[in-house]
């Protein structure tokens, strides 16, 4: 099987690198790769990257991902996030290849309590949610085998992310105020890549898998209890930060004056995945656990 995989050097994309090899030949590219484009940004030179490569299976791990930016940057983000899925969807028809990429809770509105499934309505509220919805229909109105994977919360030992911010924050300060009506589960890149591999393998055997799934670690957190258990965990494990335990105050979202709006509630259900694939998805706690420790060795 031959893989082309865009956005190597991201959370997911890192992590793709290694749980894709056993797969067969990966070439794996980023924006400023050189034998091939690997700029999502360049809309010609990615279809010519596929016509070069000719893979069996095309990855899209980049993203515009830039939550808040993205208010300002929209015709950035609608090229990144809409045009080059929308690209590497018309290619991968037109050499019959699988395209797999990745989408988000965000392109939900958060109403309710409930985990949301792949049949329900989404109603983003902000300007990356949009547009990530956007490049899930533009890829299915290519026509090509694909895999959409919705996600949320991803960390990975690499890349900037929530609990690598709650570390360094709590090195610097006495308090820190966290958002604590925001619902979701905090996934690991390496989840989501190591599942990615599984699905990918599956899908090459049973085409009929093809389609849209909700892929996130099991369990649910607030972003306040999720930096609770980061910091928990740090203090436990003989890191010097500043913030006690009662210095962690809970806040509401309408405290944090943020440019774009995020959905109260990203549960996501993921038993579709779950039944089609064959997978357990594991609590969130253990994965956070292994970062961390990683993390805190560096
Ligand atoms: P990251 O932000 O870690 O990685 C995104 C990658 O995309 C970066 O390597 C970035 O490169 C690359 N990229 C951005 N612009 C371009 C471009 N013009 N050309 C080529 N590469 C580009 O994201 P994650 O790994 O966390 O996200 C993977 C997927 O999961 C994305 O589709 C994202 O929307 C989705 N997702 C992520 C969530 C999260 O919490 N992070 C939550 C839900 C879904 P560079 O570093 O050079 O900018």
């Amino acid at each position: 099987m031959k893989i082309l995989l865009f956005g190597k050097n991201g959370q997911v994309g890192w992590e793709l690198q290694r749980s894709l090899m056993p797969l067969g030949e990966v070439v794996a590219l980023d924006r400023s790769s050189q034998e091939y484009c690997g700029d999502l940004a360049n809309l010609t030179g990615i279809a010519q990257t596929v016509r070069a490569v000719a893979p069996d299976v095309i990855i899209n791990a980049a993203a515009y991902t830039a939550v808040d930016q993205a208010e300002a940057e929209r015709g950035l983000a609608y090229r990144i996030n809409v045009e080059a899925p929308a690209v590497l969807a018309q290619e991968a028809r037109h050499i019959n290849a699988w395209l797999v990429h990745y989408s988000t809770d965000y392109v939900f509105d958060g109403s309710g309590d409930q985990p949301w499934s792949e049949s329900d309505l989404p109603s983003p509220l902000n300007v990356y949610g949009q547009t990530k919805l956007q490049g899930e229909e533009a890829i299915r109105s290519a026509g090509c085998r694909h895999l959409i994977f919705r996600t949320s919360w991803v960390y990975a030992a690499r890349g900037n992310n929530f609990a690598k911010t709650m570390l360094r924050l709590a090195r610097e300060r006495d308090q820190l105020t966290v958002i604590d009506d925001q619902m979701g589960a905090p996934t690991g890149a390496d989840l989501l890549a190591d599942a990615t591999a599984h699905a990918v393998l599956m899908a090459w055997k049973r085409p009929e898998v093809a389609g849209l799934y909700h892929l996130a670690a099991d369990g649910e957190v607030s972003w306040y209890g999720y930096a609770r258990f980061i910091l928990d965990f740090a203090r436990e494990h003989a890191c010097a930060i500043k913030v006690q335990s009662d210095a962690i105050l809970p806040v509401a979202s309408r405290a944090f004056a943020t440019a774009a709006k995020r959905p109260l509630n990203s549960r996501l259900k993921t038993e579709k995945f779950r039944r089609t694939f064959g997978l357990n998805v594991p609590q969130w706690q253990p994965g956070v656990a292994r970062m961390l420790t990683e993390v805190l060795e560096k």
